[in-house]
């Protein structure tokens, strides 16, 4: 359908425009290649569409600007970190008087007990634990449920990502369970600590649990890692029944899918996890990521956590729940991510996606997009019910292309995704100005 040889020559046109239009990033990009590995602070910065990464100056609600001086509409958001628009005036207050105050000092502080409050109202879980990030937080909660279990594995959906963490990175091939393609030096084979199910598929759950040998379920309430896949009706309810059968405990991992309300689908949808991750924007940008617990889950885990050993116990982090933390959290949770500002950014989220689906409509493509509260996304395939076919479907040239033509036209989609992620801070005209980049980067594919 799309013609690759055009695509190729568009696509070498925007890198062109790219590079002219960007000549402080470009300068940038070559001092950081002396010193910085791959060029860049973390590797994933590599990943922009653009032969070198574009250089932020500032940002803030819902825009940046880059070291040249241009300013984009913002629909990556830090890919979540930054859900609640960029530089909230309440977390710059909070830090710094912190930073006035003493950012850390391995004592509580006494934002500390407003935040639990805050979390177990709004995700109705009873007690909470900090981690700086939602991997950490992932990790830690796998490794009670072995402690608390006695049962060696865990698992997950296939195609899933809950962060850097060794047992997650794992998907099927046919019937065996291996490493994630592109998944670094393994510390253990995935076979021996992992079971991988499809998304959406009951019976292969079932199948997977009932060996028995399985601590945790830890998976997202719908999958936001592999293009976007909705549960099927009535599924999340027969995976409670089906954890609590088998004796695993149920971890839902809200750090994207809080995107859709302030209890994320948690609340949303009236899930009933054991545990629950969060992490990325509930910091305001300051890394923050917390895990709570049923009251039941929270009374086994006590004695161990008051224990003797428990600063070797594999939990920890020794700047986690500092004051910094905490006062970013407070400050965040108190001005943001509340019902009032998800009520100004899903309706952008619903024109976003009303405003792609209508181009896709019009030229007739086997393209989808789907939304979840302030999330949307779009793939390059029929909607699909697992990560399998997703990644099937994934299109390395056309995306880069895609977000490509968009960044040169001001606005900015998140990597590895065709994402956009609504802040109340976002605009009615900023999505119509989407639809608009959208629509003339598919009229250019299809040479109309
Ligand atoms: N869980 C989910 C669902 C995520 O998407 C991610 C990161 N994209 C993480 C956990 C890990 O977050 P972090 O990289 O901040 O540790």
């Amino acid at each position: 359908m799309i013609d690759r040889t055009r695509l190729d020559s568009l696509r070498t046109a925007e890198e062109e425009r790219f590079r002219e239009s960007h000549p402080r990033s470009a300068e940038l990009a070559r001092e950081a290649d002396h010193s910085l590995l791959a060029g860049v602070p973390m590797p994933w910065m590599t990943r922009w569409a653009g032969s070198f990464p574009l250089f932020v100056d500032s940002a803030g609600g819902a825009r940046f600007t880059d070291v040249d001086g241009l300013e984009y509409v913002d629909l990556c958001l830090g890919d979540t970190g930054a859900m609640t628009g960029h530089a909230l005036p309440s977390v710059a207050s909070a830090v710094q008087d912190r930073a006035a105050h003493g950012f850390t000092t391995m004592m509580p502080s006494s934002d500390a007990a407003w935040v639990g409050e805050e979390l177990r109202r709004r995700f109705g879980l009873d007690r909470w634990q900090f981690a700086m990030t939602a991997t950490d937080a992932n990790r830690f909660v796998l490794r009670f449920a072995r402690h608390l279990t006695g049962r060696p594995k865990v698992a997950v959906m296939d195609w899933c990502y809950h962060g850097t963490v060794d047992e997650t990175l794992a998907v099927l091939d046919g019937d065996r369970v291996v490493p994630r393609p592109g998944a670094l030096g393994p510390q253990v084979d995935v076979a021996l600590t992992t079971r991988v199910v499809p998304f959406n598929d009951l019976d292969a759950l079932d199948a997977a649990l009932a060996h028995g040998d399985v601590a945790a379920l830890l998976m997202e309430p719908a999958l936001t890692n592999i293009g976007m896949i909705l549960p099927d009706e009535g599924y999340l309810a027969r995976v409670r029944e089906l954890t609590r059968e088998h004796g695993v405990l149920w971890v839902v991992d809200e750090t994207h899918t809080l995107c859709a309300g302030p209890g994320g689908a948690t609340a949303a949808w009236g899930l009933e996890p054991d545990l629950l991750v969060v992490g990325k924007p509930i910091g305001g940008g300051i890394p923050v990521a917390a895990y709570g617990m049923t009251a039941e889950v929270a009374d086994r885990l006590e004695g161990p956590m008051r224990g003797h050993e428990i600063d070797v116990a594999g939990v920890g982090g020794t700047l986690t729940g500092s004051a910094l933390a905490m006062a970013a959290t407070r400050a965040t949770l108190s001005t943001a991510l509340r019902e009032e500002d998800f009520a100004a950014a899903v309706p952008l989220a619903t024109r976003w996606t009303a405003g792609v689906a209508g181009v896709i409509a019009e030229h007739d493509l086997p393209w989808h997009v789907q939304q979840l509260g302030c999330r949307a996304e779009y793939w390059f395939c029929p909607p699909p019910r697992n990560g399998a076919d997703a990644a099937a479907a994934i299109d390395d040239d056309l995306e880069g292309f895609m977000h490509l033509w968009a960044l040169n036209r001001g606005v900015l989609l998140t990597p590895f995704h065709n994402m956009a992620l609504f802040s109340p801070h976002h605009t009615e005209s900023d999505v119509d100005r989407h639809t608009e980049v959208f629509g003339e980067a598919v009229e250019e594919l299809l040479g109309r």
